[in-house]
């Protein structure tokens, strides 16, 4: 396999165009990325235009039916993948503290992940199986044989979020080109650099030019564009749930997996061991400034002990400096946009209004919302109702087990949740209760490992993510038989 050179650092910058058939294209508006900490300019980029769109998933299908790799082939470029992400961890981190406004250890834990990511793809490459049907019900039927094979779904569409920049895409495109798909991204505009430093190391580590597209474009254009082109097979789409729904209605009938929005809640029992509980979820809640889908949202602590978690997460909090992601001791960096920032502050405002006291944070500076502890807040206020995507989380008392429970049910999401306590039978009392798409006992609601099922129920979404689950949503069965004479 030859690998050639498709990234240069001179400008300390990816390639800036549209990926299409391993050529950089710069046709198109122009739009800005910009640094979400200075708002510096870092470069301009070129929505892709439509003929672009179009002609890039007809490289796509045409590659797909090809079989370019093998199954051991496909595996080899996933791990040598992993191994130039390690090499030019420097290069991501840089683009990720910049781009994204990730503070050092945001960017150390992405990496790290997107490394693991890679290698869980490269293994299930090389392991996908069928099954052996059996015929043996059907009078006079029973000599035949019968078997599946998956078979790879042909062009598939990612379409993700700026929360993630790296994780959100690979846990889309390894597991589809690990499938023996071709694969075209649209990252999100916000986000877009760190995608395309990903999709040339992609090349670099040997990946055939013609597998991969990469489309550049903010907010809807290029995704409608996307959906209306009849040689996708399949949309994994990450984000909001509003955007899923128009996701959902432009797919029709093909295959969808949707990741979604989440309100997240983590209960806290009396009998909790809060040496263990109290640092997880103040990491949960504020680390990425909350910009994660599974950020403890709504802490449902015993009555008992509320006093003493309440301050106990506000030392957690306080100790989480927030400010210049580029500062090594900072924890909690921008938010992705100015907006973003004031939404939050804006809630917060309300939910003060409304008669919730700020135990700690509650300001901001332009793009930059400090760890914030909310109390006294109920529903009616946006805090609690909607999903805040940013650094605050309240803290709501329960005198039984079911009020929390039936609290932290009552939303139209369901994408995780976690409950802190030392008796058993309560934790998985909770965990047949809490419908959600995970439960974890002793964890906050954004433990994630990334070989873990994770998709989402209700509003949250559809499918899972997690290399084994997702290669088979990225293939399909198909069942072979024979009747011997
Ligand atoms: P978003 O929904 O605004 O955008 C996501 C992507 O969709 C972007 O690439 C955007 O350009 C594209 N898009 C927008 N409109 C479109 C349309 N009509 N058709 C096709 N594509 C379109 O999300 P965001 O603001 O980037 O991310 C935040 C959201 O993502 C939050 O709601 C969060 O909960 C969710 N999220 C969910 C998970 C999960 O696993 N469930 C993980 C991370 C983030």
């Amino acid at each position: 396999m030859t690998v050639t050179a498709h990234t240069r650092y001179e400008s300390g910058l990816p390639p800036l165009g549209n990926l299409v058939d391993g050529q950089w294209r710069l046709a198109g508006e122009g739009f800005d990325v910009r640094n979400k900490y200075t708002d510096e300019l870092i470069a301009e980029l070129p929505e892709a235009p439509a003929e672009t769109v179009t002609e890039a998933v007809r490289v796509l299908d045409r590659a797909a039916r090809a079989e370019l790799l093998t199954p051991a082939d496909r595996a080899t470029v996933l791990r040598r993948t992993a191994e130039l992400l390690e090499e030019r961890r420097e290069a991501f981190a840089t683009l990720m503290i910049d781009e994204v406004g990730f503070t050092r250890s945001d960017v150390d834990g992405e990496i790290d992940r997107a490394v693991v990511t890679l290698g869980l793809c490269a293994e299930e490459a090389t392991r996908l199986t069928g099954r052996t049907a059996s015929f043996a019900s059907s009078p006079g039927q029973h000599h035949r044989l019968g078997f599946t094979v998956r078979v790879p779904l042909g062009v598939v569409c990612a379409i993700t979020p700026f929360n993630s920049p790296l994780n959100t895409v690979l846990h889309k495109i390894g597991p589809a080109l690990a499938g023996g798909n071709a694969v075209v991204l649209k990252p999100s505009g916000q986000t877009p650099l760190t995608a395309a430093l990903l999709c040339a190391t992609l090349l670099d580590a040997g990946l055939p030019p013609s597998l991969l597209a990469l489309l550049h474009g903010v907010d809807a254009r290029v995704g409608e564009l996307l959906l209306a082109e009849p040689d996708i097979a399949f949309y994994s789409f990450t984000g909001s749930t509003k955007v899923g729904r128009a996701i959902q209605r432009g797919a029709g009938l093909r295959r969808t997996q949707l990741e979604l929005g989440s309100i997240a809640s983590t209960i806290v029992c009396a009998d909790a061991d809060l040496d263990r509980a109290v640092p997880r979820i103040a990491n949960a809640g504020f680390r990425k400034a909350g910009q994660v889908c599974t950020s403890v949202q709504r802490l449902y602590v015993a009555r008992s002990i509320v006093d003493e978690v309440t301050e106990r997460m506000v030392t957690a909090a306080t100790a989480m400096p927030s400010g210049d992601p580029r500062d090594p001791s900072v924890r909690v960096g921008p938010m992705i946009s100015e907006s973003a920032a004031t939404r939050v502050s804006d809630w917060l405002a309300e939910a003060r209004h409304g008669g919730a006291q700020v135990r700690c944070g509650g300001g901001r500076n332009q793009s930059v919302v400090e760890p914030t502890v909310l109390v006294e807040a109920q529903s009616g206020m946006r805090v609690v109702d909607q999903e805040v995507f940013g650094p605050v989380l309240t803290i709501l008392p329960f005198d039984e087990l079911t009020e929390a429970i039936d609290g932290a049910n009552d939303t139209p999401f369901g994408l995780a949740a976690g409950i802190f306590t030392q008796d058993i039978d309560q934790a998985l009392r909770a965990a047949r209760s809490l419908r959600f798409g995970t439960v974890h006992l002793n964890e906050p609601s954004s433990s994630r490992a990334d070989s873990m099922p994770f998709g989402g129920v209700k509003e949250s979404g559809h499918g899972h993510e997690g290399p084994a689950y997702a290669i088979r949503e990225v293939t399909e069965e198909r069942l072979v038989t024979l009747n011997p004479a």
